[in-house]
């Protein structure tokens, strides 16, 4: 996008926002390990900064995570806001929205990201109403114009995932988006980084919290394909849901996880947490299997990040052999096995 200038009707319309800069990242964990979206954010967000000549920072909440208040620094942050306490240890909306509005309102970073999961969605939004300020969720390309507007170019599907819809926040700041897991890469990790690390007390003693976490229970069989290193995905190719037995021998042998297509998961044959792809999940394994699945453009814009894309396919004229750094042409229900097999037997 061309650069705005001074006397373009947008900036002129814009609110006196100076006193407003740098973009920060608020760093999501469970159990002192951060969520891999946080470091992606902080990758994107250091280009964004940088764009916008401003400091990245990172927001740590939790309990004994100084650990990763040291590992923003590693990951690209110039400054790192940490606030530590009992209270913090598990995610609950109020004290960390607290903690977030209180670094917010006196901090003023013009940009807050945060990952789009389950928590960062929840998190987002109350920060988001409380401000108040707009907030685009589920984000799946960020940029900035730099001076004289900064605005923040918060893109996603939109309109049944049919087009993409580029959204601004011209009149409230911070301008505040969420954006998936997957999408961006973080930067590499360089433990010779540093920064000003700013200790936050916690503004909300226990007895002012309404909530308390019992117990966390395990969902056995929900499967993390955002952070997967290696995924096995089927597709329509299989034939029914015993495909999917085949394939998630493959992913126990090599220590991954199962996905799927679209076409799959609306056959009923697995559900959708597995789906990778534009209304599924963008993933960003080192080893990605692509069985029996064509290569539509929905699907590859799930999983065209992998290190590696390995496709089984009997068409040799299949979109996704265009992709593959190794593609095998022929019947998954041979091939497979045939992968299963050499597996076994190099380990043994
Ligand atoms: P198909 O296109 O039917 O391909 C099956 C493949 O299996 C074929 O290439 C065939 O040659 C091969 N095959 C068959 N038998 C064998 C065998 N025995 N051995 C080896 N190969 C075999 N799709 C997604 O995946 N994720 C999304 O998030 C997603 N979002 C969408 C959003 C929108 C708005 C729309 C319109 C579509 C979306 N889709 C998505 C659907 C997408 O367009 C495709 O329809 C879908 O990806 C096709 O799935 P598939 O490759 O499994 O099936």
């Amino acid at each position: 996008m061309a650069e705005r200038k001074k006397t373009d009707p947008v900036v002129q319309d814009l609110p006196d926002f100076s006193e407003y800069r740098g973009v920060m990242i608020v760093i999501e964990q469970r159990d002192g390990i951060a969520k891999k979206v946080s470091w992606q954010l902080l990758g994107r967000g250091r280009k964004l900064a940088d764009k916008l000549e401003t400091e990245l920072s990172a927001l740590v909440i939790g309990d004994h995570v100084e650990n990763l208040a040291k590992e923003a620094f590693y990951y690209g942050a110039d400054k790192v806001y940490w606030c530590d306490a009992p209270e913090l240890k598990d995610y609950r909306t109020r004290p960390y929205s607290r903690v977030c509005l209180h670094v917010i309102e006196e901090y003023k970073p013009e940009i807050v990201l945060i990952g789009a999961t389950y928590t960062g969605r929840d998190l987002a939004g109350a920060i988001a109403t409380h401000l108040p300020t707009g907030l685009t969720a589920d984000c799946t390309e960020l940029d900035v114009e730099p001076d004289p507007s900064r605005l923040l170019l918060a893109s996603r599907p939109a309109f049944s995932e049919k087009m993409v819809a580029t959204i601004l926040c011209k009149q409230y700041k911070p301008q505040m988006a969420t954006a998936r897991a997957g999408v961006f890469e973080a930067l590499p990790k360089d433990t010779s980084r540093t920064g000003e690390l700013i200790k936050i007390s916690n503004p909300m003693t226990e007895s002012e919290i309404a909530t308390r976490v019992l117990d966390f229970i395990q969902d056995e069989k929900r499967i993390n394909l955002e952070d997967a290193e290696i995924i096995v995905s089927g597709g329509k190719g299989l034939g029914g849901p015993e495909g999917f037995k085949l394939l998630q021998q493959l992913a126990d042998e090599l220590g991954g996880v199962v996905g799927a297509s679209r076409a799959a998961v609306d056959a009923g044959w697995i559900d959708h947490d597995h789906q990778v792809g534009q209304t599924g999940f963008t993933v960003r394994p080192k080893l990605y299997f692509a069985i029996g699945i064509s290569g539509a453009v929905q699907h590859i814009v799930g999983m065209q990040n992998s290190d590696v894309i390995v496709a089984i396919n009997r068409d040799p004229n299949a979109p996704i052999f265009k992709l593959a750094n190794y593609g095998i042409v022929g019947d998954l229900f041979h091939i497979v096995p045939a992968i299963i097999e050499a597996v076994r037997m190099k380990r043994a």
